[in-house]
């Protein structure tokens, strides 16, 4: 039997993304997660927070976040490049994760230099549910502490691009880590096909580890 390949974060629309994706939404297109049958995380992304209403985009979020198909808050995070200062990313990054934990949810993370603040916050909160660092692009060192500390890691276009990136990806466990999409108009299979290639294991193999993986996003029925 055919092994669907899971696709940790895809936009709407995307060609190519895979059917067994989830699919992130901005809290500024809930209008498209009300309708969406399939899994999916909504979150206000760092970028978009200087020209919201935080609030009222906080309670949508909370409100979606209840439903059986929104698997995981996200994206949310910090980005040290782009939005406003990392005070106000941080409470409202801190919100999101109040949300998750209530909910046992998974958070799904926009991270741009500062993963120091990243996982500083997730001890201060003592979250245990699982992170995932979505589009890594970081080094050895910061995989191995953001794995330590409990975030998986999803690899997305880069790994076509970076031989550095592709060197990190085969030296971390298979069982921290996600493939995806994004934006990128790359068909998520090539992506399989090409991790698979970094970590020398049939693309089956990886697809099943990753499947394995995605059981902790426990609204999707894994078997
Ligand atoms: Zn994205």
């Amino acid at each position: 039997m055919a092994i669907a390949a899971f696709n940790l974060h895809r936009h709407y629309p995307a060609k190519n993304a895979g059917q067994n994706a989830i699919v992130s939404f901005d809290v500024s297109e809930s209008s498209l997660a009300e309708t969406w049958p399939g899994m999916f995380s909504i979150g206000l992304h760092p970028w978009n927070i200087v020209t919201t209403d935080t609030e009222k985009a906080m309670a949508t979020v909370a409100e979606f976040a209840e439903k059986d198909n929104c698997v995981a808050l996200g994206e949310c995070g910090l980005d040290r490049l782009k939005g406003p200062g990392m005070k106000i990313q941080s409470e409202i990054f801190s919100h999101h994760v109040h949300i998750a934990e209530s909910l046992s949810k998974p958070v799904v993370v926009h991270c741009v230099r500062a993963y120091p603040e990243l996982i500083a916050i997730r001890k201060k909160l003592r979250c245990e549910l699982p992170w995932v660092a979505h589009r890594f692009t970081g080094n050895i060192e910061t995989a191995s502490q953001l794995i330590s500390h409990g975030i998986m890691l999803s690899f997305g276009p880069e790994l076509r691009s970076s031989q550095k990136l592709r060197d990190v990806f085969a030296r971390i466990p298979a069982d921290n880590v996600f493939v995806e999409t994004d934006d990128s108009p790359v068909d998520v299979e090539d992506i399989y096909s090409l991790a698979a290639k970094i970590k020398k294991i049939p693309t089956v193999d990886l697809k099943k580890i990753i499947l394995q993986n995605s059981a902790c996003f426990k609204a999707y029925d894994v078997g």
